[in-house]
């Protein structure tokens, strides 16, 4: 018989219940007991309507409140110090390693968050350091699995590999110079037998040991390191199954398939062109091979004919008997059920599956290879057939409008009139601002009165026109205080969006949206990303009246602010029936008629925030070049159809730009505000090094903290930045939008900026 299997499931409850209950003990509302009671709801839910859905391989020990690899760094005790001995309860230490902590006598930065892979999750970088006391605090897979047997469902314990923890952590400040989290392996695994042989003891049959760092690069400097890992864990574990997500093994297939493992688990949704090199390696072992057929990226129903194709491929060379049908990664990234959606078309709730729906999935592709004659399983694929091909009927639904213009793109649309030099003198005769200007990056604080008056809309308690009004007194108020404090170059604050994507998303032709359709960002952050269905278009312009209302309120200039396309597209669930180039380029050039149409409006600078170009790099730096060769054409296009004398600013947020940096330079854009780094100066030698030209605001201060910054601390950070900088380029600004800040602070930092700025104009 064929086994289906998942992966990982959403951790967040089909109605959030853990983003409640996680809020609700953070604020004093609800005890532990009463949090690991929400949770085990939540886990039994799960584990429940996944074997209701037939699955046969179900995980535990996947499950987190706030992120799983730092459920794997309480763990294994890698706690970083400044967390003990301030009397705080493990699980407090716990979320203080998360998200900070300031209570009476204790004041902790949070620890740092990385993208996890190419996601848009982010996971909490554990931190390593030569003294580094690795011991096993408690073994959640455990926990978990004896959890479900309780409910009397066996369930395939999750635990993260030895070498992708340590791969993924960080050197601690405190480690010597050149240490590396890797070198500790050898003090790391007796803790894994110890792990792995209670799972052994318990009953467990088989593990999934995740090591998705194989599908990088870097994972070949580690041969060594896994061949010594296994060999010592495999004798004392269960089965383990070796897993693989997100992308290709490639050349580390080679030893990943020696290795004492009992299965491999690929990713097929992402790499389904490794099938033949992996099956040709994994045949002359005994390895059973988990095909991640359905995807734990997407929102869209498998096809299941296809997936079949590929499955009976692999079970005619390895035999049924070696194969498992799986999700390609876990289900993280997808929310949990259709179910919940009520204002999706039938038409378009067709098209997709979330994560319940995906469960379901693999069962049936599991029961059709074992030569089930069950008539629901013949159902469940003739629907899936008819789907399908209903959905595939819509896909050709293209607007020859939009296939038309984006064939007819030319290389001359992708280049400003006039190099930079010529632009700047054209831009300063009309924006007038003086040496070191200094703006923001675009949102203000959005406070609980605006958050209201949205969903008071939304619920129609008020009628549009009401809305309009309040956002209008909310844009005067930003302009009036912008003019007060004396900042040169204006924004209008951004009200009205909800989200930088979203907001664009919900105006333009070609994208629908879910009600209950959340993923996990991060911790008890979730967020709703919208899903593009068909050709993308901008039926009427999005931002113009709002900008231009402000610029109307002000004689100094207004700065129009746009999300970029590669942004939108990377924050959203793109279509798989075509490209993502072509569906950026119908962003951009959606995008690229905003700005002209803001230029025409009277506009005199406008920004286009990219910061997700860099996460969307792909894993192997064999694909940047593809990557790029779309994203960065997208952003010009966009930003290129005006006039020199329209000032164009971009925004990341990210000052990591080592490795891409000609990429940022090649977009060419008139102005780019950066990230405050703790490494300014190594920075801004980067921009010295690749001789850039274009204006540049390297944050002054940090707004993830609600920290003021000092008008001192900014002058230095001023003048630390003019050692390398030329004093014409810089531009002073936060980090990023204000969005999340209070105005208190904000209008502290602000004045403080100012001061600085003027200081600076005296000075140099
Ligand atoms: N303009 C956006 C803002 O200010 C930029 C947000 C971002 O960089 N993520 O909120
Ligand atoms: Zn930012």
């Amino acid at each position: 018989m064929v086994l289906s299997s998942v992966l990982g499931f959403p951790r967040i409850g089909a109605n959030r219940e853990v983003k409640k209950a996680v809020e609700a003990y953070w604020a004093g509302k609800l005890s532990a007991d009463e949090l690991t009671k929400a949770a085990a709801d939540v886990k039994k839910a799960s584990w429940l309507s996944l074997k209701e859905r037939g699955v046969d391989v179900i995980p535990s020990g996947d499950f987190t409140l706030y992120d799983h690899i730092l459920d794997h760094s309480a763990a294994f005790n890698v706690i970083p110090k400044r967390y003990l001995g301030k009397g705080l309860s493990p699980l407090d230490v716990y979320f203080a390693m998360g998200r900070g902590r300031q209570t009476e006598g204790v004041d902790v930065p949070a620890s740092e968050m990385k993208k996890w892979f190419d996601s848009n999750y982010h996971f909490v970088v554990p931190e390593f350091s030569e003294e580094t006391e690795f011991k096993l605090n408690f073994n959640k897979a455990l926990e978990e699995y004896n959890e479900a047997k309780a409910l009397g469902i066996t369930t395939r314990p999750v635990v993260v590999g030895p070498v992708t923890f340590l791969a993924l952590g960080k050197a601690a400040k405190e480690a010597r110079a050149g240490f590396e989290p890797i070198s500790l392996l050898a003090q790391l695994l007796p803790i894994y037998k110890q792990l792995l042989a209670d799972l052994k003891a318990a009953g467990v049959e088989s593990v999934q040991i995740d090591e998705p760092v194989l599908v990088l690069d870097s994972a070949s400097l580690y041969e060594k390191q896994f061949a010594q890992a296994y060999a010592e864990l495999a004798p004392v574990s269960p089965k383990l199954v070796l897993t693989t997500y997100y992308g290709r093994l490639a050349s580390n297939l080679a030893f990943a398939a020696k290795l004492p493992v009992a299965g491999l688990h690929i990713d097929l949704d992402r790499a389904p062109a490794q099938l033949d090199e992996v099956v040709a390696a994994l045949k002359p072992t005994s390895l059973v091979l988990s095909l991640g057929l359905v995807s734990g990226r997407n929102i869209w129903k498998t096809d299941i004919q296809a997936a079949l194709k590929l499955a009976q491929k692999a079970a005619d060379i390895l035999g049924k008997e070696r194969i498992v049908i799986a999700t390609s990664s876990s289900l993280l990234h997808t929310p949990v059920t259709l179910a919940s959606e009520n204002k999706l078309t039938p038409e378009q709730k067709d098209w997709f599956a979330f994560a319940l729906e995906k469960a379901a999935e693999v069962a049936v592709i599991a029961s059709v290879l074992s030569g089930s004659q069950d008539p629901k399983v013949a159902e469940a694929v003739e629907a899936n057939r008819v789907s399908i091909a209903k959905r595939r009927e819509f896909e050709h639904n293209s607007d020859a409008t939009v296939r038309n213009r984006v064939a007819a793109i030319t290389p001359d649309m992708l280049e400003r009139k006039n190099p930079f030099s010529v632009r700047k003198e054209i831009q300063q005769k009309q924006l007038q601002l003086p040496k070191f200007p200094t703006t923001t990056i675009g949102s203000f604080p959005q406070t609980k009165e605006i958050r209201q008056a949205r969903a008071k809309l939304g619920k129609k308690e008020i009628t549009e026109a009401e809305y309009e009004k309040f956002i209008e007194k909310e844009i005067e108020n930003v302009v009036r205080f912008q003019e007060r404090i004396g900042l040169d170059l204006l924004v209008h604050g951004e009200p009205e969006r909800n989200d930088m994507v979203q907001y664009f998303g919900e105006r333009l032709d070609g994208f629908v949206f879910t009600q209950n359709g959340w993923v996990q960002s991060y911790g008890s952050r979730y967020v709703r990303p919208p899903i593009i269905v068909s050709d993308v278009s901008r039926p009427k312009p999005i931002t113009v009246r709002w900008s231009s209302f402000a610029q109307s309120l002000t004689s100094k200039p207004m700065k129009g602010m746009l999300t970029g396309p590669v942004t939108i597209l990377n924050w959203s669930f793109p279509r798989a029936d075509v490209s993502r180039e072509l569906q950026c380029k119908q962003l951009a050039l959606a995008l690229r008629d905003e700005v002209i149409d803001l230029e025409k409006a009277g506009i005199k600078a406008v920004q286009v925030d990219e910061p997700a170009l860099r996460e969307g790099l792909p894993l192997r730096k064999a694909d940047w070049q593809a990557y790029l060769d779309w994203a960065l054409p997208s952003f010009k296009l966009a930003t290129a159809g005006v006039t020199d004398a329209l000032q164009t600013h971009s925004h990341f947020c990210y000052s990591d730009f080592d490795d891409i940096f000609p990429s940022i330079q090649a977009l060419d854009a008139d102005v780019i505000s950066i990230e405050a780094s703790k490494s300014d100066l190594k920075l801004l030698n980067t921009f010295k090094h690749y001789g850039y030209s274009n204006q540049i605001g390297p944050g002054v201060y940090d707004i993830h903290s609600p920290r003021v910054p000092s008008e001192e601390e900014i002058k230095e950070r001023i003048a630390a930045m003019l050692t390398t900088l030329p004093a014409d380029l810089l531009v002073v600004n936060p980090d990023c939008g204000l969005k999340t800040r209070g105005w208190a602070e904000t209008e502290a930092s602000l004045v403080n900026l100012v001061n600085a700025a003027r200081w600076a104009r005296q000075t140099y």
